[in-house]
């Protein structure tokens, strides 16, 4: 009878392969991955707090609108997009450089996306809602933002 000798093998993947898959930093690679997972992205659990802060009521990512709205102030019929800049094609926005590799690709993406953001828009115009859009690079001004919105829901004036 054969001896049957299992013998495990030592040697993990080579560093050649290693090296050759890792072809971003691991910073690079989180900021990446960040900007696709974009619903819950800090932007956003930044405008939920802001708004939470004022008193507001919302929900989230509402499906039966049209886009399915990141947040939206039911009582005022206001749907809140938060755009990345480099998604959605944010114009003059130093954050929404094409890519120098694939340029044409990227280029088409953004534009497909800016299609639809004004599609959506128009849509939720149509069924009496109100948009805003809030970019990424806009954050900094969140406190003005939602003093603006405070100002302009007290003056459609519900009680
Ligand atoms: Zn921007």
């Amino acid at each position: 009878m054969p001896k049957i000798t299992t013998r495990k093998d030592e040697r993990g993947p080579t560093s050649e392969s290693q090296t050759r898959t890792d072809i971003f930093s691991p910073e690079k690679r989180s900021e990446i991955m960040s900007r696709v997972r974009h619903e819950d992205s800090g932007p956003e659990l930044q405008v939920r707090s802001a708004l939470h802060a004022a008193g507001f009521r919302f929900r989230l990512h509402r499906k039966d609108l049209p886009g399915t709205p990141d947040i939206v102030l039911p009582k005022y019929r206001l749907a809140i997009f938060v755009h990345g800049c480099f998604w959605h094609g944010h114009a003059d926005c130093k954050h929404s450089v094409l890519p120098k590799t694939n340029t044409e690709f990227w280029k088409n993406k953004f534009e497909r996306n800016k299609a639809r953001d004004q599609m959506v828009r128009l849509e939720l115009l149509k069924i009496g809602w109100h948009v805003l859009v809030i970019w990424e690079c806009q954050i900094k001004l969140l406190t003005e933002i939602v003093n603006e919105l405070k100002n302009c829901t007290s003056i459609k004036g519900s009680k």
